[in-house]
């Protein structure tokens, strides 16, 4: 056992989002040639580091005095950023609308519902057409009396969350050793705040945008277009644009991971070193792999990655951990679920 700096007691519930441990990863580390961290989001109350962005965007909202006492939070998410408004509202008395597409995970929209929220679920489109899950979560923030639009994909207070909260926590757990950092997008509010907050300490730390299939930042980043290859089934993360809160991300370098690649990191932590994550740590593991080699090859003494472990595995047993459900997206099925 050893001890840290994470205190043991809180005043208030809201003080349990962030100050999540940051664990070294055996194996990924064993891959890389160097020491690969990875940040528990899962550790957050609600299970996931959107936990952050929501308490950043309530306590924006409250700030800048358009939520008010009984008020209510609406917002377009994929889940996690609901699930994270819904505990937040609850400690603070807003209610709380979700509008979500109706084929993420059924864990998702239980525990919203568990949660006390109100759930609106429309089918997955692009985001040109009016019905996509952002407009219409606008859209009802616009036709509710007291209510707010979360916005998290152009509310900036989201990234402002990480510049605030978990790059210097990065910071500090690593006592300022850090060489590089990365980690996929979704709104893109984790790696460009954490990759700004990091910069500020540190301008040589290398922040990699990990993207996955079917996303366009990749192709953005690599030569200046948006453009997207392939699929991936991975939830809440896989952009197509540059929301605000990608705008002037510190992007140094980018990889493309599979959702088979993911997939076995996510295999190999739970198996080998007892994390039950969801595919998108899966992918930013090897993300940070892939970077911890490139960092090696170049010749950089014992570098040492983060990367950020998003959400509790427990989201997914009807999905990434089940092997129906596998087979049926042609995904490799765990040898132990095949039993
Ligand atoms: N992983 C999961 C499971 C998520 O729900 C999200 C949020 N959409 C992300 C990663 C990406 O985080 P961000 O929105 O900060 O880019």
């Amino acid at each position: 056992m050893t001890t840290n700096a994470v205190p043991l007691t809180q005043r208030s519930t809201l003080d349990l989002i962030g100050n999540t441990p940051l664990v070294l990863l055996k194996g990924p580390s064993e891959a890389a040639g160097c020491e690969i961290w990875g940040k528990c989001e899962f550790a957050n109350p609600g299970a996931s580091v959107k936990d952050r962005a929501a308490l950043w965007i309530v306590r924006d909202a409250e700030a800048r005095g358009e939520l008010q006492p009984g008020g209510t939070v609406v917002e377009g998410t994929a889940g996690n950023t609901g699930i994270g408004i819904a505990l937040v509202a609850n400690a603070l008395g807003y209610k709380t609308v979700i509008v979500m597409p109706d084929n993420q995970s059924k864990e998702k929209m239980d525990t919203l519902r568990a949660l006390g929220a109100e759930l609106v679920l429309v089918p997955p489109t692009k985001f040109s057409d009016p019905n996509h899950f952002v407009h219409t979560s606008r859209r009802l923030a616009e036709e509710t009396q007291g209510a707010v639009w979360a916005n998290q994909f152009d509310n900036i207070a989201n990234r402002k969350a990480h510049i605030g909260s978990t790059a210097p926590e990065i910071w500090g757990q690593m006592e300022g050793r850090i060489d590089g950092f990365t980690c996929a997008a979704g709104t893109g509010g984790t790696i460009a705040g954490t990759g700004m907050g990091l910069k500020a300490f540190d301008e040589n730390v290398v922040i990699a945008l990990t993207d996955p299939h079917g996303a366009a930042l990749y192709s953005y980043y690599a030569e200046g277009e948006l453009k997207s290859e392939g699929s991936s089934v991975a939830e809440g993360i896989g952009q197509g644009r540059i929301t605000a809160n990608l705008e002037g991300a510190p992007i140094d370098t980018q990889f493309r991971i599979s959702d088979e690649e993911g997939l076995e990191w996510v295999a190999r932590l739970l198996s080998e070193e007892g994390l039950c994550l969801g595919l998108s740590s899966g992918i930013n593991v090897a993300g940070a792999v892939a970077l911890g080699r490139k960092l090696v090859s170049e010749g950089r003494p014992a570098p040492r990655i983060a990367t950020i472990l998003c959400d509790t595995g427990f989201r997914y047993l009807s999905s990434l951990y089940n092997a129906e459900w596998l087979a049926s997206k042609n995904l490799p099925v765990f040898p132990w679920l095949a039993r």
